[in-house]
Parts: structure tokens; sequence; C-alpha cells
């Protein structure tokens, strides 16, 4: 296994010219590549199970590469992985939870420790550059610290209520649910299959897990982590396979105490509404973002582009937070855009893996084709495509997806293109008359994730953050207009379509969630009771 640097990467990392850093992930990717196209099973309790068909997990990068083959579950699969999840439940919840604790800090310090070698597998699985990888691994780790922590601050979530009677003792207790499923998207494949995970089973909670069939490997990597801690069968479960078959299974399955679903809004909305169909359970729903940025006549307008290309183009826009609609006041707007283009245009598109690359592919042809609809949308309509709008398809960038980095200009605010949810690399810049008028169409949107401003001036920052409609907002934020949260820093939950809970992941009430409240009340001629 790769030593760990001291340098800790976060999403706001702006670059990384630690020698040492590069080198060992460059010899990580070598040992990633050796080791492609293994078979992995399904974790059902003790048993690894593998199925009649698998499917490949094939990369963006170059799609001869196959990642991994993993088994196509049925509902049977499921139901089973369910069984055991309850059957570990009563052990985990009683297990008190200091030592609970301990054996997710001890996972959290695994996946710090091997974290080259699951960043270099996930650069190849999805397609994300190095830095973003190491990122999403080690927020996976600090999420687990965090929740831990805050779990422990709380003290177990045990507090002492009032008391009416002198032979009469309460307390108010936060207890598990029981079983939670988490359904996991391909974007951030460690740490949005860990986080959920991890925060249901501090709380005492086992857990069953559906990754995404285009990014199943790191999330099987978390269970592999969690096993080499101690983690006792049955508390974590992973089955792969169609939402259509396993998804359902675990959404409409009783045994199934509570769900957290991130991923789009479409597939996220279903769930939420037949998932309580016949009694409630508690469902946290994570959505997609159309997330806008707003540049006022007294903005910083090279921290501006410098923020908007980031959060617009990294991880060739495929973050639920990424930057894809800009509002700026015209009198900057030229200039706003044609430092905004010098910017992208210097940007390196390639195989991610390699260092010199800062954007990838996106995740599949499927993706490839809203890329190209949508310029060909746009280029039909009327806008102007001021850089991007390609694919490249010489040499070996033809055995991937790799669209150019698009910023568009002249559509009229209220297109489809400025509402909806895209997830590529492709960004439109409209021109306002005023704050307002950019706060109006900001919040004009069925979705409420993240947001950002760039203004030097503190009566128009203050407007933005009393008016903005989103869960997670940043000002003047070079590093990232509109991206780029870490746990226990920037809590990260959406509004409106963007989300459904309120209480944000990475966040100081996030883990509350995967918890229920007991009033307890003793009565007793002897004291001190028991409470
Ligand atoms: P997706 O909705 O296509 O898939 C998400 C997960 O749902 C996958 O595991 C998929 O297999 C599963 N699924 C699909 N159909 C299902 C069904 N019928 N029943 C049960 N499960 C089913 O999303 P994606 O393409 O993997 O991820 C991108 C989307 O996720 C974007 O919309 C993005 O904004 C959103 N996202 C949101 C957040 C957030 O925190 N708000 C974070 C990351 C991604």
């Amino acid at each position: 296994m790769a030593t760990m640097p001291r340098m800790k990467i976060t999403y706001a990392t702006l670059s990384a010219d630690n020698e040492e850093l590069q080198a060992s992930f460059d010899t990580a990717v070598e040992r990633a590549r050796a080791d492609l196209g293994r078979s992995y099973p399904m974790i059902i309790g003790a048993e690894k199970r593998t199925a009649v068909e698998t499917f490949e997990d094939r990369s963006p990068i170059d799609t001869d590469l196959v990642v991994g083959r993993f088994p196509v579950g049925s509902r049977d699969d499921m139901r089973d992985a369910i069984s055991a999840a309850r059957g570990a439940y009563p052990g985990w919840r009683d297990t008190p939870w200091r030592e609970r604790l301990a054996i997710l800090r001890r996972a959290a310090d695994l996946i710090s420790e091997r974290q080259f070698d699951y960043a270099a597998l996930m650069a190849l699985e999805v397609g994300k550059n190095r830095l973003e990888a190491l990122g999403d691994v080690e927020e996976t780790a600090d999420l687990l610290r965090y929740y831990g922590d805050e779990f422990e601050k709380a003290d177990g979530f045990v507090r002492p209520l009032g008391s009416l009677s002198p032979t009469e003792r309460t307390r108010s207790v936060l207890r598990p649910y029981g079983v939670f499923g988490v359904i996991s998207p391909f974007n951030f494949p460690m740490a949005l299959a860990g986080g959920p995970a991890g925060g249901a089973m501090i709380a005492g909670n086992t857990v069953v897990l559906k990754p995404s069939s285009d990014a199943p490997l790191l999330g099987w990597k978390f269970g592999e982590a969690l096993r080499d801690a101690g983690l006792p069968d049955g508390v974590f479960n992973v089955v792969t396979g169609p939402g259509e078959t396993v998804g359902a299974e675990l959404q409409e399955n009783p045994g199934i105490d509570g769900m957290v679903f991130t991923g789009s809004y479409e597939v996220g909305m279903d769930l939420y509404r037949s998932f309580t169909k016949d009694y409630p359970r508690p469902i946290i729903t994570e959505m997609g973002g159309k997330n806008p940025a707003i540049i006022t006549r007294h903005a910083d307008l090279d921290e501006a582009a410098e923020g908007v290309m980031r959060s617009a183009f990294g991880f060739d826009g495929q973050k639920c937070s990424a930057n894809s609609r800009v509002y700026v006041e015209g009198p900057v707007a030229r200039e706003f855009v044609d430092r905004l283009v010098e910017k992208a245009r210097g940007i390196a598109v390639g195989d991610p893996t390699r260092r010199e690359n800062w954007m990838g592919p996106v995740i599949n042809q499927r993706a490839l084709d809203t890329f190209e609809k949508a310029t060909d949308e746009a280029r039909a309509d009327g806008g102007t495509i001021e850089v991007g709008g390609e694919v490249l398809r010489d040499g070996e960038a033809a055995r991937g997806f790799y669209p150019t980095p698009t910023v568009v200009t002249g559509l009229p605010l209220e297109h489809r293109l400025f509402r909806d949810e895209l997830f590529v690399p492709f960004l439109v810049v409209g021109e306002v008359d005023s704050l307002d008028q950019a706060l109006a169409e900001a919040n004009d949107s069925a979705y409420g994730l993240t947001a950002g401003i760039f203004s030097r001036d503190p009566a128009e920052v203050q407007r933005f953050l009393d008016t903005i409609q989103a869960g997670v907002v940043y000002v003047n934020r070079r590093a990232g207009a509109t991206t780029g949260a870490w746990p226990g820093i920037q809590s990260f939950g959406g509004w409106k379509g963007s989300g459904s809970s309120g209480k944000s992941g990475l966040g100081p009430y996030y883990v509350q969630q995967f918890l229920r409240e007991q009033s307890q009340t003793v009565v007793s001629d002897e004291a001190p009771p028991i409470l």
C-alpha cells in the first residue's frame, strides 16, 4: 500500500506541486491497471455471493478497459441482504456506541492509508482527475470521522429531561431505526456510498448498499475497508444490479426501515413517493441541481472567472453542485466572458489519470449524447458557442467520451438550457440588468442546491445571502463558485427539488436523521431510579 501524504487533499485544493504525492498516484495507477478486470461478489452477511449473470464496469476513459465484473443481483439477492442486515441489527444496536465508533474510525484510517490505491481505481472507474479522486476518498474517511465526532459530542444522544414528581425520572434517548437502504450515484462513488452508510451505522443501524451500476467498485471497496476494520458481518451489505429490480426490491421491502437516496430528481422523487406509500418511513433524498453563479458589476472578474471555470468544468460538470448557469450584469458581461473563455481554453482534456489533464471523460455515451444535443440546441436557438462545443474523437480519445468545456451566451433566460440539469461540461451565461434580476432568475428554478456570488459590495453580498434559495452558498470563492464542500466545513444539502430533509450531509444535524426519539419515564419509590 502507498504511504499517506502529509498534505490533506480536499476539493478546494488548487494544485498539487508535491512531487511525492504525484509519484505516489502514478504508481498507484500502475497497480490499479494491473488489477483491472477482476470479478467482485456481492456482500450478503458473511457470504460473498456471485450470480449467473454479470455486468462489466467499463472505464469511460477507454471503454476497452474493464475495471471490474459485478453480479447482476436479483430480487432474491436483495431480500437475502435485507435479512442479513436485519439479523445483524440487534447485535450492532446493542454494541456500546463507543465501540461502534472505534470500528468506524479504524475504517476511516484504513481508507486514508489506502487513499492512493482507491483514488487510482476511482479515476479509472469514473474518469475523475487525481485531485478529485483523492479528495473523494479522503472525504469518505472524514465523513466517518466527523459523524463519529458529532455522535460523541452529543454523548450518544441521551439527555435527562425534567420531572414533575420526586419519584419520576425521564430521559430522551435517540435510538436507531433498524435497517437503512442506501442508493448511491456514480459521481461520488465512495463518499456518497460511505457517507450515508457511515451516518446510519454510527447511529446503530445496519445497511444494504445498492451502488450505481456505472460505478460499483468504490462502494465495494468501502465495504472492504469496513471488513478490514473489524465490522461484524451483516452490518454492511452490498447488492449490485439494476435499479429496476434490486433498487425496486430495496424500496418495496418492508424489512427496510429507512432510506438514503442520492441521484437524479426523477428517480429520487419516484422513490420519495413510493417509499412511504403504506406507512411512514424516514427517507432522505439528495437530488440534482441547476446551480447559478451571479457576477455583479462589483466583482473581481478574474476571481469570478476562475471560480466559475473550476465549478462548471471540474469533473466535467458532473458534480451535483456544478455551476451550470451564470447571471452577469451587462456592463461587465463581455469582459467576464472573455476571461472565462481564456481559462476554459487553457483546460487540458484527456486521460485524467495523467497529471497534465484536468478534465477527463463524461461517464457514458448517454452523457455524451446529452452534451451534443445541448450544443446543437444552443446553436439552433441562436446561442453563441464562445468556446468548446466539440467532442474529442482522435486517437485514444475515440475510445472514451470526451466533450470539451463549453460556454454559451445569447440564449433567452427562459430557455430550457437555463432550467434543466444536464450534468455535462456545458455552461450558459445570461446578461442581467441588476442583482435583483439575477436573484429572481437564480431562484426561479425547481432546484435549490448550491449557488455563488462574486461581488465586493457588502450590501450586495448580504442581499444575496438573505434571498438566495439554496442549501449551500459561497461568496467570492476562487476555489469554486458553487462546488467543493467538505465534512464539518460546509454542510451539503439541497432545498426545494434538490433535497428532502433540510438537514444537510457533511453537517452537524445529519446523524440525528438516522435516529428516532424515545422518551423514557421510570417511576420508582426507590431513589435513585436507574435514569
Ligand atoms: P441516477 O438517478 O441515474 O442514479 C442514482 C442511483 O439510483 C443509482 O444507484 C441507480 O442505479 C439508482 N436507480 C435508478 N433507477 C432506480 C429505481 N427505479 N429504483 C431504485 N434505484 C434506482 O443518478 P446518477 O446519474 O447516478 O447521478 C447523477 C445525479 O445525482 C445528478 O442528478 C446529480 O445532481 C445527483 N446528485 C446529487 C447529489 C446531492 O447531494 N444532492 C450528489 C451527487 C449526485
